[in-house]
């Protein structure tokens, strides 16, 4: 299936869990009506490793049979690595900002990252029903903002759409249209986000988000880079200098489907899936076939590392 992995940065209250939950529902994706349970997992192995617990997200919606995984970010500075990890998962973001606010601080370590590897971002300004709205000066905010952090005049030639992602609408202009819908929205990600980068050959994956699941045990999250992974196939595992960290059986493999992980028969390049069979296999370490040698070079990273669901 064709595929977008795209992230949505936006400062705390500016509608990011609203516009999913739309984004959702609009695209005909499963949808229950409550917000993802967010809850830190408890591993003694795990626990030793990380001594933090950053909370992630994925959602995954489906939109004219494209398939849009839309990871969460931190939506403040973390730790190093962790948000260069995550966003190293995706090919394009959505600024999501509020048009009475503007872009808060605490999102431009972020945006940094983001433009920093080369991302180029859709501007979204949520809220603009507020009366106090404010879109035109907030657009000038992100402008200014962006070339602060270095953007290149690719960067700074953004798409921006304006809605309210509560009214379950984006339209290129503020005001609200008669068919009030997101699909501007999609057909924008759609066009703007290249397609998820695939590369030739065998299995391989980047671990980039670890967690301890009480039922299936340790789980890998993260990108998969090329060819296909199954149940039951036997994997290894490399650690960044091409070391054999492990050899084993997949048990499991999730992908994001809707605000739920569902196990699938078969991971393909491009998605973003989770992988439980493997005891050792961290963040940083490379998923893969037997026959490969060659690690995924990881971004540089600091001991945490993520727990997802
Ligand atoms: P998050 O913290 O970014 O996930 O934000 P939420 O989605 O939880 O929204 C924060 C608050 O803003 C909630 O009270 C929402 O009802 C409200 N909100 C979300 N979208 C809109 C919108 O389009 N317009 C207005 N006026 N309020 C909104």
């Amino acid at each position: 299936m064709n595929l977008r992995n795209i992230a949505i940065i936006a400062h705390v209250d500016h509608g990011k869990t609203t516009l999913v939950d739309k984004l959702l529902q609009q695209s005909g994706s499963f949808r229950e009506n409550q917000r993802v349970a967010e809850r830190v997992m408890d591993s003694g192995d795990i626990e030793k490793e990380r001594g933090i617990t950053i909370l992630a997200k994925a959602t995954s919606v489906v939109w004219k049979d494209i398939r849009i995984n839309i990871v969460d970010t931190p939506g403040h500075a973390d730790f190093g690595g962790e948000v260069e990890r995550i966003l190293s998962m995706v090919d394009g973001v959505i600024v999501l900002v509020d048009a009475a606010e503007g872009p808060m601080p605490q999102t431009k370590f972020v945006v940094g990252k983001a433009l920093k590897i080369g991302l180029r971002p859709i501007v979204a300004i949520n809220k603009v029903d507020r009366p106090d709205a404010r879109a035109n000066e907030v657009i000038n905010e992100v402008f200014d903002l962006f070339a602060a952090l270095d953007a290149t005049d690719d960067q700074l030639d953004f798409p921006i759409l304006y809605g309210s992602g509560r009214n379950g609408w984006m339209a290129e202009t503020p005001e609200q249209p008669e068919n009030a819908d997101l699909s501007a929205l999609f057909d924008l990600v759609v066009r703007h986000v290249p397609p998820a980068k695939v590369e030739e050959g065998p299995f391989r994956m980047l671990g980039t988000l670890l967690e301890a699941n009480p039922f299936l045990g340790r789980i890998i999250t993260g990108r998969i880079a090329a060819g296909t992974v199954k149940p039951n196939q036997t994997i290894k595992v490399l650690d960044r200098e091409g070391k054999v960290v492990e050899t084993g059986r997949v048990s499991k493999i999730l992908a994001f489907r809707g605000i739920e992980r569902q196990p699938i028969e078969v991971g393909e390049a491009g998605d973003i899936v989770s992988i439980a069979g493997l005891v050792k296999g961290s963040v940083a370490d490379t998923f893969c076939d037997a026959a490969v040698d060659t690690p995924i070079q990881a971004q540089p990273i600091d001991p945490p590392t993520v727990t997802m669901s």
